[in-house]
C-alpha cells in the first residue's frame, strides 16, 4: 500500500512550524544535500529531492493546508490509504478512480489520467504510488465496471464438510457500522464539521487554462464533512469489526480457494448492504487425501498380509466402509481403487485410491 510522505520529518520541523521555521529548515538541509556538494553521493542526491518536494508543499499554503486535512483524517496515521477508508464508505483508490470527467471510468496510469491537473500533482507528490493502478498499461479492470472493494475472509472448511457438502455454521470477522455513532464516525452530530478545503461541497474547482474543471474533494472524499471529534467506539472509521455467524449451505466438493458470496450479508456505515465472500481453506484431513474429485490414503499392512492376501474394510468420503480384497502376493506401494467412492459432485464422481504400505 502506499505510504503518505511526513514533509514534517523529512524537514525536521513540528507541524505548527511558521514559514519562516520550514524556510530555514529547508535551507540548511538544501546546503547540506545539494548534489554540487555531495558529488556521486546517490543517498544525499535522494535527501536532496526528498526535501525540495517536501519544501515544495509545506510552503504553500494551499497544498499545506490540503496535505494537514490529508494528515487529519488519518491517511497518515494509519501510514496508507486503508487509513482512509471508513471516511465516506469508499476507499481512497476508488475516490481516485472516480476523479474523471463525467464519471468516466479510469483504466490507464494514473500519470496520464486526464483531468486531475495541479490535484494529480499534489496527490503524487504526497503518495508513493507503487503498483496501487495496476501497473498502468496492463491493468485489467474492463471500463464499464465498477469498482467496489471487495469483502471477503478465508474460512477453514473441515474435510469432509468440504468433501461432502452440507449446511455449517461459518464465523467470521466483518466491518459492520458502528451503532454507538450511526455510521457518521463522530462522538455527537458537533463532532462532524464542514470541510474546510471545499467548504463543505465535496467538491474542488481546479483552473485547467479556459476550463473549470470539478473534482471530488480529496480532503473530505467528497463528503464535505471532517470528523474533528470521532467516536470513541469506532475512532472515526464509521465502523467496527465485528464476530458474526452465518448459516452457509456448502456444495460438495468445495475445494481450498473456492469462494462462495453471502448476498447483503453485512451492513455497512452508509447503511448499504454488501456482499461477503467466503474464500474457502480445506483442513487437511488424518486419513483422507484430496486431488480434485478423487480421494486417496494409505493402508498400513504387515509383511505377512501381504505375502498371504487378505481382506481389509476402509473408510472412505461417502461415510461407509468398503472392504478390499488385498491378493497374495501384494507388494509394498500396490494401489487399489475404489470406483465411485470420490466426492460427489455436479461435474461427476469421482474414485477413492487406496495405496497399501508395508507396516514399518
Ligand atoms: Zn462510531
Ligand atoms: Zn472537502
Amino acid at each position: 500500500m502506499p505510504q503518505m510522505k511526513d514533509y514534517y520529518k523529512i524537514l525536521g520541523v513540528s507541524e505548527s512550524a511558521s514559514a519562516d521555521e520550514i524556510k530555514r529548515a529547508y535551507r540548511e538541509l538544501a546546503k547540506k544535500y545539494h548534489p554540487d556538494r555531495n558529488p556521486g553521493d546517490k543517498n544525499a542526491e535522494e535527501r536532496f529531492k526528498e526535501i525540495s518536494e517536501a519544501y515544495g508543499v509545506l510552503s504553500d499554503p494551499q497544498k499545506r493546508a490540503q496535505y494537514d486535512q490529508m494528515r487529519r483524517l488519518g491517511a497518515f496515521e494509519y501510514g496508507n490509504f486503508r487509513g482512509y477508508r471508513g471516511f465516506d464508505g469508499r476507499d481512497f483508490s476508488d475516490v481516485f478512480r472516480n476523479f474523471g470527467q463525467g464519471g468516466r471510468q479510469y483504466t490507464g496510469s494514473f500519470q496520464n489520467f486526464p483531468g486531475f491537473g495541479d490535484l494529480g500533482e499534489l496527490l503524487r507528490q504526497f503518495f508513493d504510488f507503487g503498483d496501487l493502478f495496476g501497473g498502468g498499461q496492463t491493468s485489467t479492470r474492463r471500463p464499464g465496471t465498477e469498482r467496489k472493494q471487495q469483502l471477503e475472509v478465508e474460512v477453514e472448511l473441515p474435510f469432509l464438510t468440504a468433501a461432502r457438502g452440507g449446511e455449517v455454521t461459518i464465523t467470521a470477522n466483518v466491518p459492520e457500522r458502528c451503532d454507538a455513532c450511526g455510521g457518521s464516525g463522530a462522538r455527537s452530530p458537533a463532532g462532524v464539521q464542514r470541510c474546510q478545503v471545499c467548504g463543505g461541497t465535496g467538491k474542488v474547482v481546479q483552473n485547467q487554462g479556459v476550463f473549470a474543471i470539478s473534482q471530488p474533494c480529496v480532503a473530505c472524499g467528497g463528503t464535505g464533512k471532517i470528523v474533528t471529534d470521532p467516536c470513541p467506539k469506532c475512532h472515526g472509521r464509521g465502523e467496527v469489526t465485528v464476530t458474526k455467524k452465518f448459516a452457509v449451505e456448502i456444495p460438495p466438493g468445495t475445494d481450498t480457494g473456492s469462494r462462495l458470496r453471502l448476498r447483503k450479508a453485512v451492513r455497512r456505515k452508509d447503511g448499504s448492504r454488501q456482499d461477503l465472500i467466503l474464500r474457502f481453506r480445506v483442513k487437511p484431513h488424518p486419513f483422507f487425501q484430496r486431488r480434485g474429485k478423487d480421494i486417496t490414503c494409505e493402508v498400513p499392512l504387515t509383511a505377512e498380509q501381504l505375502e498371504k492376501g487378505t481382506r481389509v474394510r476402509v473408510n472412505t468420503v461417502r461415510g461407509k466402509k468398503v472392504e478390499i480384497r488385498i491378493p497374495p502376493g501384494t507388494k509394498d506401494g500396490a494401489v487399489f481403487r475404489l470406483p465411485g467412492m470420490g466426492v460427489r459432485t455436479k461435474k461427476g464422481t469421482g474414485d477413492q485410491y487406496v495405496k497399501v504400505r508395508l507396516r514399518g
